[in-house]
């Protein structure tokens, strides 16, 4: 694969630097652009620098783009590992297909990776907690005004050192149910990892956060009935020791985390639902006193433990606000296989070669 090199590199954070999440960006990045007639093709590496866009770039105006967020790990023997890294590149071209984005090579894009890290390895922050982010993106760059999709793609890889994706860390985090915006409805794309998604569960967001709260825990669009997510994490709830997460209808993202919690659970001897849930009924268990736990899973938050959920103005403590014993286990099994201080029995790490 073709390296650029740049002439002066970057000043790393330093060690013990509050990293906070997506601040800083490293030296490289991957690209491969698409051209109709041409398919995928230039794949390199190259200097992570501005790069000029036409303002009537497709991206800019109708959103047709998607991402995948990954995080590589520095192991105890010095090599790098990256979480499952095959289960993203699967996911992304699934999310491509959604938005008429032309499926894209998945081994050169894991080749352009793994070389990427390889040359970005004195990135990887070592503090505990610390991780280096992994951003594939995929965006239109046909300029050209109108509802089509676009006949031009570039695909980049941006790598950041981050710290905690919240700000309070492990503390349980504090969710206010939306029921009045919807994140995604069934034949949406609330299943794909697309840009607008996002762009849309910001309001929620902004009106949560003025409230004190961390996110929003997203209803179906429907009846505003059935729990979904939280819009960067799919959600558990331990009720009765019976673990229950909703069931992948269709406008829930089906979150890598969530699908090696689900596995780690059942092999470990836990009564695992993928069901529908309502928020009636993860309430109900609360005031009866058998909602034991609830915790949110994905690549950025780990698996983050909720301490707090308000319905209709009503706030509902879960486990005294506290981390239970079903999240403290999933957090130190990921988080072991992850930075390699416990055994890999799934071959969830990928090392870099
Ligand atoms: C990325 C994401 C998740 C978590 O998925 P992981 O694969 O576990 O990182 C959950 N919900 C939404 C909406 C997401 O975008």
């Amino acid at each position: 694969m073709q390296i650029i090199k740049r002439s002066q590199c970057k000043q790393k954070p330093v060690k013990g630097t509050a990293l906070g999440f997506g601040h800083y960006f490293t030296d490289y990045m991957f690209t491969m652009k698409y051209t109709a007639g041409q398919g995928w093709h230039d794949a390199k590496i190259e200097p992570n620098e501005p790069k000029p866009f036409d303002l009537a770039t497709s991206i800019f105006h109708y959103a047709q783009g998607i991402f995948e967020g990954m995080k590589a790990f520095l192991q105890p023997d010095g090599s790098i590992a990256v979480f499952r890294p095959g289960e993203n590149w699967a996911r992304m071209n699934r999310s491509a297909t959604r938005m008429c984005i032309p499926n894209f090579p998945e081994d050169v894009a894991e080749e352009g990776l793994e070389t990427l890290l390889k040359l970005e390895k004195d990135w990887i922050p070592t503090d505990p907690g610390t991780a280096l982010y992994i951003r594939p993106t995929i965006v239109a760059t046909r300029v050209m005004l109108g509802v089509h999709a676009s006949t031009e793609y570039l695909f980049f890889i941006i790598l950041s050192p981050v710290g905690s994706y919240y700000a309070h860390g492990l503390e349980p985090t504090k969710l206010i149910v939306e029921d009045h915006y919807t994140r995604a409805t069934l034949g949406g794309t609330g299943e794909a990892k697309c840009l607008g998604n996002y762009a849309a569960s910001m309001k929620a967001g902004e009106e949560a956060e003025e409230k004190g709260f961390d996110q929003v825990l997203w209803l179906d669009a429907n009846e505003k009935k059935y729990v979904e997510e939280v819009g960067s994490m799919n959600m558990f709830f331990v009720i009765d020791g019976e673990v229950v997460t909703p069931a992948l209808v269709g406008s829930i993202l089906p979150g890598i985390t969530r699908k090696s919690c689900i596995q780690l659970l059942k092999n470990h001897g836990y009564t695992v639902s993928e069901r529908r849930i309502s928020i009636d009924e993860v309430l109900a268990a609360q005031k009866a006193g058998t909602l034991n736990e609830a915790f949110g899973t994905g690549t950025a938050a780990v698996i983050s433990p909720v301490g707090l959920i308000r319905y209709r103005d009503v706030d509902y403590t879960i486990n005294g606000g506290k981390m239970g014993p079903v999240t403290k286990f999933l957090y130190d099994t990921i988080t072991g296989i992850q930075y390699g201080t416990l055994p890999d029995p799934y071959g969830w790490r990928k090392v870099v070669k």
